[in-house]
């Protein structure tokens, strides 16, 4: 895909001034990630420059993800560089193997691909465990770590706060040997949870807190879902992604703003893992940006899952939510939503994108896209009182119209009319509003593709409700025909035939939460969820509709864009799922 129409931004300006001034010309790259020694004998990178997306295996990837996912990605693309796909697994809790799964395809189906020629970039933090124990120790040699044993209350006093500098912990003089001795000791499963952690040795009244002895590796004994019961001490993030993106030889390693106060961390670690010689010079660097934050809906894996474990959805799939695997069943392409975060951009400036931006970006590309169908969603039967006696009882006209009426190199869609037929109840009135030109007594309408016919009236039930419409058929205006223009009328409605229409069910969503900002200034989620987010209803579409494979596309004329479900919809059983409405009527 072309990556050319998007406009230039900050990062952009960014990597650009680094090609021209050759910042990272230097770096050698050994085929797979490493120390500097294993990068030093190799050949000079033929990567211009290489990103990374690096999540974390802990839930399934959303809307938000995709922003940075099309921007590394296509960084990388641009600028014939690689991107790496980095499973950023360094917590054994809450992390498994679907969800890494789930993650690979949801990259995959993006359009974007970690495979470059022969090499596979799809990495592990967790294979980096044992240099990463390394670094620790040589940082502990360097006098820049140490093995801290106040209790966790007390850790948290001492850090102070933004108005009081911290307090030097009573363990922070303590020798080189005793640390590596401690440290020792935590990772040979000596102590126990909590009972200490490993430091870094900075500075107790930094402005900056992040800089106030950041811890490195904290003590939990689980079992990870990579390295089994290999290790009992864990590297915290602040620690583990730097050196992840040094030992991949990332150039520009971009992440959100939340992360801007962590970089003088980022810098710090990297300059004294260089100056030792452990990694390979020049270090990466970190450069932020706004994270996307998107009206009306959630994106926190936590969040998320909470709806999905707690049951207010159906799934991590479920077409509601704003993951991929539920935007893919929504009826999303990969290229809708390539093309969304074209039109958000990046930035460097929090803001919230509203939802309308996500489904017009939806709208635009199924204009183009979208076989049309006729369906029929809240059915009510038209009787054609006088087809025996124009036609025969039995009698199926043959209709067809296009597959898409702008590209007539799609051909044509075939379907037949008989006597009775399906309308949706909201085409007839017993007592025609003003400026209602569809079905009521004595008026004229096309039934599109087919014939005008005039409405003669209406059978009720008990309850006063109209059960079947009755109306005759114009038997010389068939459209296509020369008679097709001698009568003039000012409706045109949808219908389907009962002799070839095919139940189906079919799902209407509205948005899952009424608020902008669901849960927004600590309020609970859960009361902002709309009760009205999924409406099912079994209607009739054509044959052509029902026949499609999962995931067919389809604008089902006057009622909006659909999608055939990618797990339910088959042989004998039409689902369909609305992905959007024809018009934008989020705000009305
Ligand atoms: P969550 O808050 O949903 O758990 P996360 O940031 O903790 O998200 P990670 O798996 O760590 O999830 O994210 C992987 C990458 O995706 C990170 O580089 C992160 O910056 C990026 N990312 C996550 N959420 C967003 C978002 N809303 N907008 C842009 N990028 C995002
Ligand atoms: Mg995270």
């Amino acid at each position: 895909m072309s990556t050319d129409a998007a406009p230039a931004n900050f990062l952009r300006h960014i990597i650009d001034n680094d090609l021209a001034q050759g910042t990272y010309a230097t770096r050698r790259w050994a085929g797979s990630p490493g120390d500097a020694s294993h990068h030093a004998q190799a050949n000079p990178d033929p990567a211009k420059i290489r990103t990374r997306f690096p999540p974390e295996p802990n839930g399934h990837l959303h809307i938000g993800h995709a922003k940075s996912i099309c921007l590394n990605f296509g960084l990388a693309q641009r600028y014939q560089g690689v991107c790496h796909l980095r499973l950023d697994d360094t917590n054994p809790e809450r992390e498994n193997e679907d969800y890494v799964r789930g993650i690979l395809e949801a990259v995959r189906w993006l359009g974007f691909d970690w495979q470059r020629g022969e090499q596979n970039h799809l990495y592990r933090a967790s294979d980096y465990f044992a240099f990463m124990y390394q670094a620790a120790c040589y940082l502990i040699e360097q006098g820049l770590a140490y093995v801290d044993e106040q209790s966790p209350e007390a850790m948290r006093q001492n850090r102070g706060d933004f108005s009081r500098p911290g307090v030097d912990s009573p363990y922070r003089q303590r020798s080189v040997a005793e640390n590596l001795a401690r440290f020792a000791a935590m990772r040979a499963g000596e102590l126990p949870d909590a009972a200490a952690v490993l430091r870094a040795r900075i500075d107790m009244a930094s402005p900056n807190l992040n800089m106030r002895d950041p811890a490195l590796y904290r003590i939990k004994h689980a079992a990870h879902h990579q390295t089994g019961n290999a290790w009992c001490i864990y590297p915290m993030y602040t620690f583990a992604h730097p050196i992840e993106d040094a030992l991949e030889c990332i150039t520009h390693s971009i992440c959100t703003l939340e992360f801007e106060d962590q970089r003088p961390f980022y810098d710090w670690l990297l300059g004294h893992l260089t100056q030792g010689g452990l990694i390979q010079s020049p270090p990466p660097g970190q450069h932020e940006f706004a994270r996307l934050n998107l009206s009306h809906v959630v994106t926190s894996k936590r969040k998320l899952a909470q709806l999905v474990h707690e049951g207010h959805v159906q799934g991590w799939d479920d077409p509601r939510l704003p993951t991929l695997a539920g935007l893919r069943r929504r009826g999303y392409s990969a290229a809708a939503i390539r093309l969304f975060a074209e039109r958000i951009g990046v930035s460097k400036a929090d803001s919230w994108i509203d939802h309308d931006v996500l489904e017009g970006a939806l709208r635009d590309t199924l204009e183009a896209e979208a076989e049309r169908a006729m369906a029929v969603l809240d059915p009510l039967p038209l009787r054609l009182t006088n087809w025996e006696e124009v036609f025969g009882a039995d009698h199926i006209e043959p209709c067809s119209a296009p597959v898409h009426p702008q590209q007539p190199e799609r051909g044509q869609r075939a379907f037949g009319m008989g006597a009775t037929l399906w309308i949706d109840r909201e085409d007839f009135a017993l007592q025609p509003p003003k400026g209602f030109f569809r079905l009521y007594q004595g008026n004229m309408v096309r039934l599109k593709y087919g014939f005008v016919v005039r409405c003669t009236g209406a059978q009720l039930n008990a309850q006063g409700e109209v059960t079947e419409v009755h109306a005759e058929v114009l038997p010389e205006t068939k459209s296509g025909t020369a008679g097709a223009s001698a009568v003039k009328v000012k409706g045109v409605i949808t219908w389907l035939s009962q002799h070839d229409a095919v139940p189906a069910t079919v799902r209407l969503y509205d948005r899952l939460f009424h608020a902008e900002q669901p849960g927004s200034g600590g309020g609970d989620m859960l009361l902002d969820l709309n009760p009205g987010s999924l409406h099912t209803t079994q209607g009739y579409v054509e044959p052509n509709a029902a026949q499609a494979a999962p995931e067919t596309r389809f604008q089902f004329e006057r009622h909006g864009y659909f999608v055939a479900d990618q797990l339910e919809h088959g042989a004998g059983n039409a689902v369909f799922n609305r992905a959007v409405s024809l018009k934008d009527t989020w705000k009305k």
